[in-house]
């Protein structure tokens, strides 16, 4: 049975759904990120599990227990949110040692639990320092020591990086999975960065307009996604709209025939990664020239205008690069890097 469990939660405000019949299965111990667009309900979904926002439908069940009308403080979630500051008169003993305290913990355990917490997130030197004495990257280590403090049955973390540089944002990330995989507590994190929910989780759940687009690990999601959205929204990726008539016959789009060994037949999307397609002169399955060529570090982007409209191809930094812009190329891929996908995007 699965420890924490949303069954066809739905939230409306007025007219408005911003989280439509949801339900989301999490087993004890696993990273779920809940990813997608600005607006499409990630946060209000973490607010309906943490007890801040009432769902209208549906229930929340914590370990076998129906927790959906239980009050925030009850639930004993540990919470790190963008908007849950640390407390500034507080030095960060005190801060990690505040819900302990809630929870009615003896003095003496509660130093050993502030001690080892902070030793957890390493910021065991800084004990007696206050919030306006830390750098971000350490500000953001006392909230999460203040959530795991509690030992909470699940942590929910909304954007817990939101607020750092691209570097430190990275290092982060490292070091929250390691912590995570350490204390192997349950966690939900909103995040609209596709690398962070990629990096940290076990499975990725992908919501669109209030309503879940596709749950998969981060893997599966990337090399198998259920649709345009999925596609685009992860990674980089050409989409074509088109038919296949019969089981194992080529996909037609536009006139052109392109293969896939995938299953399924009628209006699909095809869709292929740009680092799955090669510049080739022979057995071309399209041919166009190419309008930009972008370099990015370790690989080379480029733009490719075909009668299929703009192409992206990605090829690794593996020195000079052999086409230019202008030139007349022809593009290749295997049929197993193609998929089919519905054209709606399959919800799953
Ligand atoms: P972001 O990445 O921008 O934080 P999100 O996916 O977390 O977005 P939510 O904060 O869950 O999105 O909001 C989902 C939708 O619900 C949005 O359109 C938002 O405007 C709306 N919404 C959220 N809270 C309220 C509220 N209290 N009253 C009315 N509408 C709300």
């Amino acid at each position: 049975m699965s420890f924490l469990k949303l069954e066809g939660i739905s939230k409306h405000y007025g007219d408005f759904a911003a989280v439509v019949d949801t339900t989301l299965h999490i087993e004890k111990g696993e990273f779920v990120s809940l990813l997608g667009p600005s607006g499409c309900g990630k946060t209000t979904t973490l607010q309906m599990v943490a007890g801040f926002a009432q769902p209208t439908r549906g229930r929340i069940i914590l370990d076998g227990r129906d927790i959906t009308q239980v009050k925030p403080s009850q639930r004993g979630l540990g919470i790190v949110f963008q908007s849950y500051a640390l407390f500034p008169h507080m030095t960060v003993a005190d801060n990690v040692s505040f819900g302990l305290e809630m929870q009615g913990l003896p003095a003496a355990e509660r130093r050993q639990r502030v001690k080892a917490t902070l030793n957890l997130v390493h910021l065991e030197a800084l004990a007696e320092r206050y919030p306006r004495e830390l750098s971000g990257g350490q500000r953001q280590r006392v909230a999460l020591a203040r959530a795991l403090a509690i030992q909470p049955p699940v942590l929910l973390l909304d954007e817990p990086m939101g607020a750092l540089d691209a570097k430190l944002r990275e290092e982060m990330q490292i070091e929250l999975r390691a912590l995570q995989h350490r204390v192997g507590v349950t966690t939900i994190m909103v995040t609209h960065d596709q690398a962070e929910a990629m990096t940290l989780s076990d499975r990725v759940v992908l919501m669109n307009k209030g309503e879940i687009e596709q749950v998969d690990r981060p893997l599966d999601m990337y090399e198998r996604p259920s649709g345009r959205f999925s596609s685009t929204f992860l990674g980089k990726a050409n989409v074509f709209d088109g038919t296949r008539a019969q089981a194992g016959a080529m996909f037609e789009t536009q006139g052109h025939k392109l293969p896939s060994n995938d299953q399924g037949i009628g209006e699909l999307s095809y869709i292929v990664r740009p680092e799955k397609i090669n510049f080739t002169d022979q057995s071309a399955l399209l041919r166009g020239k190419v309008s930009a060529r972008v370099f990015l570090g370790n690989h080379w982007l480029y733009q490719v205008q075909t009668t299929l409209g703009m192409m992206q191809v990605t090829l690794p930094n593996n020195g000079l690069p052999q086409v230019a812009e202008g030139d007349d190329v022809g593009l290749s891929w295997q049929a197993e890097h193609a998929r089919l996908a519905p054209r709606a995007g399959g919800k799953r």
